[in-house]
Order: structure tokens, then C-alpha cells, then sequence
């Protein structure tokens, strides 16, 4: 079975000192690819030199997080910008990116650096992934000005509305340990199309609820939330697993070894 951890962050600093050991756990539970998330250059770099160090396992995804647009240095956007362009060939999508309403006195910044990031992501034809608490339907109204084919709203949660826009533009989702225990996150992957969805830990981010209990997140724990899907879609776990893996390679144009 292939498990597919799409949204983590590996080059987070509660990782930093047991990364060779969360890689292994990764494969031994099945996991066989990981999309390693960056929020800033320092964690760009550090993906990128993880992507290198696990080929064929670790892929990354580059871009400014909204939560870190208030502590950008001096030309960092330029400098994200220009490691992202001389780097195309091995970055697989643009992310973490997006816009977060929790955090309204850096709207302002927020926007401007989301743009930029969609410009990026249309002008080398890459897929984005998007952090959307509070701002999805705003997003999905702002998507259709670029020329995005690939889109992945990360931790899809709400509003339920937005749920059929987002599908009906050939969006995908991804959903992670609430499976097992948020009903707002089982009824969302009830809904949504089994070929629409992808799996992931947001790792480092931490679970407190039954079975998680708190516990450093793990690629591994990517395995239950495949046997969630799989109850919540009355079918057989290796049938979610297949088309996990399927979506995947369809969603970042990699073939799965
Ligand atoms: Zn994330």
C-alpha cells in the first residue's frame, strides 16, 4: 500500500533533531512520498536540501506562509522568488501559501505576497497549495484571475457551501488526523469525491484528541487517516490507498516509485 503524506513540514524545528528517524517511521508505516512545506526562505532552503537528501520520497513545496509575512526580512520575498526560479526543476508545487483572516493587521501584506506567489506558481506552471482559514470562498474568487491548473485547498473545513464551488472548479483537498475524530472533517470527506482528495499530517501541528493524544504528529499517522476515509466511504482501505496514490501523481505530475 502506497501512503501519501501531501501537506507536512518537515523542516520545522520540533523535527530538526530526529529527522533521519520521522523518515524512517515514514517508510516503515508505508509512506512513500511526503510534500515537505516551506514558510520562509530559511525552511525553502532546508526543503530543498531535504528533498535532496530522501529523492524520490521527500518532494518540496516553496512559498511564504501567511502567518510569516510579518516577519519577512528585507528582500526575502525577492529572495523566495528567485530560489524558487532557479530551482523549477525540483520544486513541485508553490506552498505553503494563501491568506488567513485570524491575522487582520497583515491583511494588506498578506494579499500582496499571495499574488505574487500565484504569479509565480502561473509562470512556471506549478501547482499551489493553500492555507485558507476564514478566506476560502475569497480565494476561490480570486483563483479564476491565474492561470492555475492545479489547486489544493489544505485542511479543507468550512463552509460546506464552498465545498461543491471548490469541486466544480477541479480543486482537490487534502484532510489529515481530524478524520478520525472531527465530524466537520468527516462529513467534508463524505462529500467530496474520492478522486478530488489527497491525505496529509500538517506535521509538526499537533492532535489532542483520541488516538493522537498530543504526540509528536507523524508521517506515519497518515495510515489512519486512510482507514477514517475509508469507513466514512464504505470501502476497502487498499481502495482509498490506490486512489491517494493516483491523485497524487495526477495532482504534482510524479510518478510514485
Ligand atoms: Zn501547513
Amino acid at each position: 500500500m502506497k501512503l501519501i503524506d501531501a501537506h507536512v513540514h518537515l523542516s520545522d524545528a520540533e523535527y530538526a533533531d530526529h529527522i533521519d528517524e520521522l523518515i524512517a517511521d515514514a517508510k516503515n508505516a508505508g509512506v512513500t512520498a511526503l510534500v515537505t512545506n516551506s514558510v520562509d526562505l530559511k525552511t525553502c532552503q532546508s526543503d530543498l536540501e531535504l528533498s535532496e537528501k530522501y529523492p524520490n520520497l521527500v518532494y518540496p513545496a516553496l512559498g511564504i506562509h501567511p502567518w510569516n509575512v510579518n516577519v519577512l526580512k528585507e528582500n526575502e520575498l525577492e529572495q523566495v522568488i528567485d530560489l524558487i526560479q532557479k530551482n523549477k526543476n525540483m520544486v513541485k508545487a508553490i506552498g505553503e501559501i494563501g491568506l488567513d483572516s485570524k491575522y487582520e493587521t497583515t491583511w494588506e501584506k498578506q494579499t500582496m505576497v499571495f499574488e505574487k506567489m500565484l504569479h509565480l506558481a502561473e509562470s512556471l506552471d506549478l501547482p499551489v497549495i493553500i492555507h485558507s482559514r476564514g478566506t476560502t470562498d475569497k480565494i476561490i474568487d480570486m483563483l479564476p484571475s491565474y492561470h492555475l491548473k492545479r489547486v489544493l485547498l489544505h485542511w479543507f473545513s468550512y463552509p460546506m457551501s464552498t465545498l461543491q464551488r471548490a469541486m466544480d472548479n477541479g480543486y482537490f483537498i487534502s484532510e489529515g488526523p481530524p478524520a478520525t475524530y472531527s465530524n466537520g472533517i468527516r462529513e467534508v470527506i463524505e462529500k467530496a469525491p474520492l478522486t478530488n482528495l489527497l491525505t496529509e499530517t500538517d506535521g509538526p501541528v499537533k492532535y489532542w484528541k483520541s488516538p493522537y493524544n498530543g504526540q509528536l504528529t507523524k508521517p506515519s499517522f497518515i495510515r489512519s487517516v486512510i482507514e477514517a476515509i475509508a469507513e466514512i466511504k464504505k470501502t476497502q482501505v487498499d481502495n482509498v490507498a490506490e486512489q491517494i496514490a493516483q491523485n497524487f501523481e495526477v495532482f504534482f505530475n510524479i510518478k510514485l516509485i
